[in-house]
Protein backbone atom coordinates (compact mmCIF):
# COMPACT_ATOMS: atom_id res chain seq x y z
CA UNK A 1 0.00 0.00 0.00
CA UNK A 2 1.40 3.74 -1.19
CA UNK A 3 0.63 6.10 2.01
CA UNK A 4 0.10 9.32 0.13
CA UNK A 5 -2.96 9.97 1.40
CA UNK A 6 -2.10 8.54 5.36
CA UNK A 7 -4.67 10.22 7.97
CA UNK A 8 -7.01 11.43 5.36
CA UNK A 9 -10.68 10.71 5.45
CA UNK A 10 -12.54 10.30 1.91
CA UNK A 11 -16.06 10.57 1.17
CA UNK A 12 -17.09 9.19 -2.71
CA UNK A 13 -20.66 9.34 -3.13
CA UNK A 14 -21.67 7.44 -5.68
CA UNK A 15 -19.30 4.84 -4.45
CA UNK A 16 -21.25 1.34 -5.04
CA UNK A 17 -20.24 0.95 -8.91
CA UNK A 18 -19.00 2.48 -11.95
CA UNK A 19 -16.16 5.39 -11.41
CA UNK A 20 -16.71 6.02 -7.99
CA UNK A 21 -15.85 2.66 -7.07
CA UNK A 22 -12.96 2.68 -8.95
CA UNK A 23 -12.13 5.62 -6.91
CA UNK A 24 -12.76 4.53 -3.76
CA UNK A 25 -10.88 1.53 -4.31
CA UNK A 26 -7.49 3.59 -5.76
CA UNK A 27 -8.13 6.35 -2.70
CA UNK A 28 -8.20 3.71 0.00
CA UNK A 29 -4.94 1.67 -1.48
CA UNK A 30 -3.06 5.00 -0.62
CA UNK A 31 -4.01 4.90 2.70
CA UNK A 32 -7.46 7.12 3.02
CA UNK A 33 -9.97 5.66 4.90
CA UNK A 34 -12.98 5.97 2.77
CA UNK A 35 -16.78 6.11 3.02
CA UNK A 36 -18.26 4.01 0.35
CA UNK A 37 -21.28 6.55 -0.04
CA UNK A 38 -24.68 4.52 -2.38
CA UNK A 39 -28.18 5.33 -2.77
CA UNK A 40 -30.16 1.88 -3.42
CA UNK A 41 -27.49 -0.38 -4.17
CA UNK A 42 -26.49 -2.17 -0.40
CA UNK A 43 -24.64 -5.41 -1.58
CA UNK A 44 -22.65 -3.45 -3.95
CA UNK A 45 -21.65 -0.84 -1.74
CA UNK A 46 -20.59 -3.70 1.17
CA UNK A 47 -18.68 -5.60 -1.05
CA UNK A 48 -16.84 -2.13 -2.15
CA UNK A 49 -15.70 -2.46 1.58
CA UNK A 50 -14.76 -5.95 2.17
CA UNK A 51 -12.63 -5.63 -0.89
CA UNK A 52 -10.82 -3.10 0.67
CA UNK A 53 -10.32 -4.37 3.70
CA UNK A 54 -9.33 -7.69 2.13
CA UNK A 55 -6.38 -5.35 0.55
CA UNK A 56 -5.95 -3.78 4.04
CA UNK A 57 -7.62 -0.50 3.54
CA UNK A 58 -10.12 0.72 5.74
CA UNK A 59 -13.64 1.93 4.64
CA UNK A 60 -17.75 1.90 5.64
CA UNK A 61 -20.66 2.15 3.42
CA UNK A 62 -23.42 4.90 4.27
CA UNK A 63 -26.78 5.14 2.52
CA UNK A 64 -27.96 8.50 1.80
CA UNK A 65 -29.60 9.83 -1.29
CA UNK A 66 -27.25 12.91 -2.35
CA UNK A 67 -30.71 14.40 -4.29
CA UNK A 68 -31.82 15.55 -0.75
CA UNK A 69 -29.96 18.59 1.03
CA UNK A 70 -31.13 16.66 4.73
CA UNK A 71 -29.72 13.35 3.73
CA UNK A 72 -26.48 14.78 2.47
CA UNK A 73 -26.19 16.45 5.89
CA UNK A 74 -27.00 13.37 7.36
CA UNK A 75 -23.82 11.44 5.15
CA UNK A 76 -21.77 14.18 6.50
CA UNK A 77 -22.74 13.84 10.09
CA UNK A 78 -22.57 10.20 10.26
CA UNK A 79 -18.50 10.22 8.61
CA UNK A 80 -17.62 12.68 10.85
CA UNK A 81 -18.88 10.35 14.09
CA UNK A 82 -17.12 7.56 12.16
CA UNK A 83 -13.85 8.88 10.87
CA UNK A 84 -13.60 12.04 12.84
CA UNK A 85 -12.98 14.34 10.38
CA UNK A 86 -13.10 14.57 6.26
CA UNK A 87 -10.40 15.53 3.98
CA UNK A 88 -11.13 14.73 0.58
CA UNK A 89 -15.02 14.98 -1.52
CA UNK A 90 -15.40 13.17 -4.64
CA UNK A 91 -19.04 14.65 -5.24
CA UNK A 92 -19.31 11.07 -8.03
CA UNK A 93 -22.91 10.72 -7.67
CA UNK A 94 -25.36 11.03 -10.59
CA UNK A 95 -27.42 9.93 -13.05
CA UNK A 96 -28.21 10.84 -16.75
CA UNK A 97 -31.26 10.47 -18.88
CA UNK A 98 -31.00 10.90 -22.57
CA UNK A 99 -34.18 11.81 -24.19
CA UNK A 100 -35.18 14.36 -27.27
CA UNK A 101 -36.67 17.96 -25.63
CA UNK A 102 -40.22 17.15 -26.12
CA UNK A 103 -39.91 13.32 -23.67
CA UNK A 104 -38.18 15.21 -21.07
CA UNK A 105 -40.97 15.25 -18.13
CA UNK A 106 -40.81 17.56 -14.87
CA UNK A 107 -39.84 14.51 -12.82
CA UNK A 108 -36.77 13.33 -15.33
CA UNK A 109 -35.57 17.64 -14.83
CA UNK A 110 -36.04 17.58 -11.04
CA UNK A 111 -34.36 14.47 -10.71
CA UNK A 112 -31.42 15.24 -12.81
CA UNK A 113 -30.76 18.58 -11.14
CA UNK A 114 -31.57 17.04 -7.87
CA UNK A 115 -28.33 14.69 -7.93
CA UNK A 116 -26.01 16.09 -10.22
CA UNK A 117 -26.32 19.69 -9.38
CA UNK A 118 -28.31 20.09 -5.87
CA UNK A 119 -26.68 17.07 -4.17
CA UNK A 120 -23.37 18.44 -5.14
CA UNK A 121 -24.19 22.00 -4.51
CA UNK A 122 -24.88 20.86 -0.23
CA UNK A 123 -22.33 18.63 -0.20
CA UNK A 124 -20.22 21.10 -1.22
CA UNK A 125 -21.17 23.14 1.69
CA UNK A 126 -21.38 20.99 4.23
CA UNK A 127 -17.55 19.99 3.03
CA UNK A 128 -17.04 23.19 3.26
CA UNK A 129 -18.12 23.21 7.21
CA UNK A 130 -15.95 20.42 7.90
CA UNK A 131 -12.69 20.60 6.13
CA UNK A 132 -9.79 22.12 7.70
CA UNK A 133 -6.82 23.16 6.03
CA UNK A 134 -5.51 21.32 2.95
CA UNK A 135 -9.15 20.00 2.26
CA UNK A 136 -9.80 18.58 -1.13
CA UNK A 137 -13.18 18.79 -2.94
CA UNK A 138 -13.54 17.44 -6.93
CA UNK A 139 -17.04 17.66 -8.89
CA UNK A 140 -17.60 15.45 -11.75
CA UNK A 141 -19.22 17.31 -14.71
CA UNK A 142 -19.15 15.50 -18.26
CA UNK A 143 -16.50 16.50 -21.40
CA UNK A 144 -20.46 15.98 -23.47
CA UNK A 145 -20.95 19.50 -21.96
CA UNK A 146 -18.71 20.46 -25.08
CA UNK A 147 -20.05 18.26 -27.47
CA UNK A 148 -23.78 18.98 -27.83
CA UNK A 149 -24.49 15.50 -28.56
CA UNK A 150 -28.81 15.38 -29.10
CA UNK A 151 -30.99 14.08 -26.06
CA UNK A 152 -28.22 14.95 -23.34
CA UNK A 153 -29.72 18.63 -22.53
CA UNK A 154 -31.13 17.88 -18.91
CA UNK A 155 -27.76 15.99 -17.94
CA UNK A 156 -25.44 18.22 -19.58
CA UNK A 157 -27.59 21.38 -18.09
CA UNK A 158 -26.67 20.01 -14.42
CA UNK A 159 -23.07 19.51 -15.76
CA UNK A 160 -23.01 22.71 -16.62
CA UNK A 161 -23.81 23.96 -13.02
CA UNK A 162 -21.57 21.34 -11.68
CA UNK A 163 -18.39 23.19 -13.24
CA UNK A 164 -19.75 26.87 -12.34
CA UNK A 165 -20.08 25.99 -8.48
CA UNK A 166 -16.01 24.78 -8.58
CA UNK A 167 -15.05 27.97 -10.62
CA UNK A 168 -17.62 30.00 -8.74
CA UNK A 169 -16.55 28.77 -4.84
CA UNK A 170 -12.90 28.26 -5.26
CA UNK A 171 -12.45 32.17 -4.45
CA UNK A 172 -15.05 31.61 -1.45
CA UNK A 173 -12.93 28.74 -0.05
CA UNK A 174 -9.32 29.61 -1.15
CA UNK A 175 -9.04 31.32 2.12
CA UNK A 176 -10.47 28.43 4.37
CA UNK A 177 -7.02 26.26 2.16
CA UNK A 178 -9.43 24.30 0.62
CA UNK A 179 -9.36 23.36 -3.04
CA UNK A 180 -12.20 22.82 -5.18
CA UNK A 181 -11.60 21.64 -8.91
CA UNK A 182 -14.13 19.60 -11.28
CA UNK A 183 -13.04 16.66 -13.49
CA UNK A 184 -15.08 16.17 -16.67
CA UNK A 185 -14.65 12.92 -17.78
CA UNK A 186 -15.22 11.84 -21.61
CA UNK A 187 -17.51 8.98 -22.08
CA UNK A 188 -16.29 5.67 -20.03
CA UNK A 189 -17.01 2.46 -19.62
CA UNK A 190 -19.88 2.11 -17.18
CA UNK A 191 -23.42 1.54 -16.58
CA UNK A 192 -24.50 5.01 -17.27
CA UNK A 193 -22.90 5.46 -20.30
CA UNK A 194 -23.64 1.90 -22.17
CA UNK A 195 -27.13 0.86 -20.49
CA UNK A 196 -29.85 1.13 -23.21
CA UNK A 197 -27.38 1.33 -26.14
CA UNK A 198 -26.31 -0.94 -29.01
CA UNK A 199 -22.74 -2.40 -29.42
CA UNK A 200 -22.52 -0.29 -32.48
CA UNK A 201 -23.21 2.97 -31.08
CA UNK A 202 -20.68 2.37 -27.93
CA UNK A 203 -18.06 1.66 -30.83
CA UNK A 204 -18.90 4.97 -32.08
CA UNK A 205 -18.98 7.01 -29.51
CA UNK A 206 -15.34 5.00 -28.68
CA UNK A 207 -13.62 6.08 -31.45
CA UNK A 208 -14.45 9.84 -31.28
CA UNK A 209 -11.92 10.14 -29.19
CA UNK A 210 -7.92 10.28 -30.09
CA UNK A 211 -7.27 7.26 -28.87
CA UNK A 212 -10.08 5.36 -30.43
CA UNK A 213 -11.50 3.25 -27.32
CA UNK A 214 -13.92 4.42 -24.55
CA UNK A 215 -11.99 5.44 -21.51
CA UNK A 216 -11.90 2.70 -18.57
CA UNK A 217 -12.82 3.96 -14.93
CA UNK A 218 -8.77 3.89 -14.10
CA UNK A 219 -8.12 6.50 -17.01
CA UNK A 220 -10.32 8.86 -14.46
CA UNK A 221 -9.34 7.88 -11.26
CA UNK A 222 -5.60 7.93 -11.62
CA UNK A 223 -6.36 11.70 -12.44
CA UNK A 224 -8.70 12.50 -9.50
CA UNK A 225 -6.09 10.57 -7.20
CA UNK A 226 -3.02 13.60 -8.28
CA UNK A 227 -5.82 15.97 -7.41
CA UNK A 228 -6.67 14.59 -4.43
CA UNK A 229 -3.24 14.22 -2.97
CA UNK A 230 -0.45 16.95 -1.72
CA UNK A 231 0.83 17.79 -5.06
CA UNK A 232 -2.20 19.39 -6.16
CA UNK A 233 -2.65 21.96 -3.64
CA UNK A 234 -2.84 24.93 -5.94
CA UNK A 235 -4.89 23.57 -8.39
CA UNK A 236 -7.93 25.39 -7.56
CA UNK A 237 -11.47 26.20 -9.80
CA UNK A 238 -10.24 24.67 -12.92
CA UNK A 239 -12.14 22.25 -15.04
CA UNK A 240 -9.87 19.50 -16.10
CA UNK A 241 -11.37 17.55 -19.06
CA UNK A 242 -9.63 13.69 -19.28
CA UNK A 243 -11.83 12.84 -22.25
CA UNK A 244 -8.29 11.26 -24.42
CA UNK A 245 -8.97 14.20 -26.70
CA UNK A 246 -12.47 13.83 -27.13
CA UNK A 247 -13.38 17.27 -27.48
P1 LIG B 1 -22.83 4.66 -12.66
O1 LIG B 1 -22.00 3.51 -13.08
O2 LIG B 1 -24.23 4.75 -13.14
O3 LIG B 1 -22.81 4.72 -11.05
C1 LIG B 1 -23.54 5.73 -10.41
C2 LIG B 1 -23.29 5.68 -8.92
O4 LIG B 1 -24.03 6.78 -8.34
C3 LIG B 1 -23.80 4.41 -8.27
O5 LIG B 1 -22.91 4.04 -7.24
C4 LIG B 1 -25.14 4.83 -7.67
O6 LIG B 1 -25.46 4.13 -6.47
C5 LIG B 1 -24.86 6.27 -7.32
N1 LIG B 1 -26.07 7.08 -7.21
C6 LIG B 1 -27.04 7.29 -8.13
N2 LIG B 1 -28.01 8.08 -7.62
C7 LIG B 1 -27.62 8.38 -6.35
C8 LIG B 1 -28.18 9.15 -5.31
N3 LIG B 1 -29.36 9.77 -5.45
N4 LIG B 1 -27.52 9.22 -4.13
C9 LIG B 1 -26.35 8.56 -3.95
N5 LIG B 1 -25.77 7.82 -4.90
C10 LIG B 1 -26.40 7.73 -6.09
O7 LIG B 1 -22.16 6.06 -13.09
P2 LIG B 1 -20.63 6.39 -13.48
O8 LIG B 1 -20.47 6.22 -14.92
O9 LIG B 1 -19.70 5.72 -12.54
O10 LIG B 1 -20.64 7.97 -13.22
C11 LIG B 1 -20.05 8.58 -12.11
C12 LIG B 1 -19.98 10.07 -12.35
O11 LIG B 1 -19.18 10.35 -13.50
C13 LIG B 1 -21.33 10.74 -12.60
O12 LIG B 1 -21.39 11.98 -11.96
C14 LIG B 1 -21.36 10.90 -14.11
O13 LIG B 1 -22.19 11.96 -14.52
C15 LIG B 1 -19.90 11.18 -14.40
N6 LIG B 1 -19.52 10.87 -15.77
C16 LIG B 1 -19.70 9.62 -16.28
C17 LIG B 1 -19.35 9.37 -17.60
C18 LIG B 1 -19.56 8.02 -18.25
O14 LIG B 1 -19.46 7.93 -19.48
N7 LIG B 1 -19.82 6.96 -17.51
C19 LIG B 1 -18.80 10.38 -18.38
C20 LIG B 1 -18.62 11.65 -17.82
C21 LIG B 1 -18.98 11.87 -16.52
P3 LIG B 1 -26.76 3.16 -6.35
O15 LIG B 1 -26.44 1.98 -7.21
O16 LIG B 1 -26.83 2.83 -4.91
O17 LIG B 1 -27.91 3.95 -6.88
Amino acid sequence: MNEQLSGKVALVTGASRGLGKDMAELLAQHGAKVVVNYASSPEKAEQVVSGIKQRGGEALAIQADIGSAAEVERLFRETIEAYGRIDILLNNAGIMITKPLAAITEDDFDRTFAINAKGTFFAIQQAAKHMGKGGRIINFSTSVVGQMFPTYSAYVGSKAAVEQFGRQLAKELGPQGISINTVAPGPINTELFTAGKTQEEIARVGSMNSFGRLAETEDISKVVLFLAGPDSGWISGQTIRVNGGFI
